[in-house]
């Protein structure tokens, strides 16, 4: 089954958003959208000020993200609740409060869509070969793997021999029986690449 123009337009948006991974571009993308509307109206919408008090607010993350698209007021307003709601719990010795960050289920909620979508287009030649050359983190090849065919799953997971060998040269040449053996600028850039793989954002 060939997969929809529009599944392989989310990618490739995603492609451009992220140089890291196309997958995290796309559900930050989103994340993104639903905080751009907090921002825009929620600071006075008071059901929706209560709501994120009862969840704990938002994660330390996603705090970041809307402060970096809002203004100073809007970052106090709901900072101040955040702020009060959990400063009160743990004044009164109550257990903290589990926090359930809206912004992080836009973003699950974004990957489930995702991959339900590769999974049944999952034997479109297009749409493997994209996934193979894009960008992807761990976490998202770990999910990614369970929903394609074998023959492409390997290829997925072959891509990072080449670091995975560069990291085993750097700490063979650790050793101190080859420590005549210099390091290559790849090997040393190898602990980086694993960082990125790993999910860091720069
Ligand atoms: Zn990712
Ligand atoms: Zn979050």
């Amino acid at each position: 089954m060939k997969a929809p123009k529009s599944l392989m337009h989310q990618l490739e948006l995603g492609r451009e958003l992220s140089d890291s991974c196309v997958l995290c571009g796309l559900e930050h993308y989103q994340a993104k959208r639903y905080l751009e509307g907090v921002a825009n109206d929620g600071v006075n919408n008071i059901p929706l000020r209560q709501r994120l008090m009862r969840l704990g607010g938002y994660c330390p993350r996603h705090c970041l993200v809307f402060d970096e698209l809002t203004h100073l007021l809007s970052s106090a307003i709901l900072f101040d609740d955040f702020l009060k709601t959990r400063l009160a719990r743990a004044a009164a010795g109550k257990r903290p409060l589990n926090l359930q960050c809206e912004a992080c289920a836009v973003e699950q909620k974004t990957r489930d869509a995702l991959m339900q979508s590769i999974k049944r287009y999952r034997q479109d030649a297009a749409l493997q070969e994209f996934l193979l050359t894009a960008p992807l983190c761990l976490s998202h090849i770990e999910q990614l793997s369970r929903q394609l065919p074998e023959a492409v799953r390997k290829q997925l997971i072959a891509k990072h021999d080449g670091l995975l060998s560069r990291l085993a040269e750097l700490i063979r040449k650790h050793d101190y029986r080859f420590s005549d053996e210099n390091m290559t600028p790849e090997e040393i850039k190898s602990v980086r690449q694993a960082l990125t793989l790993l999910g860091v954002r720069e």
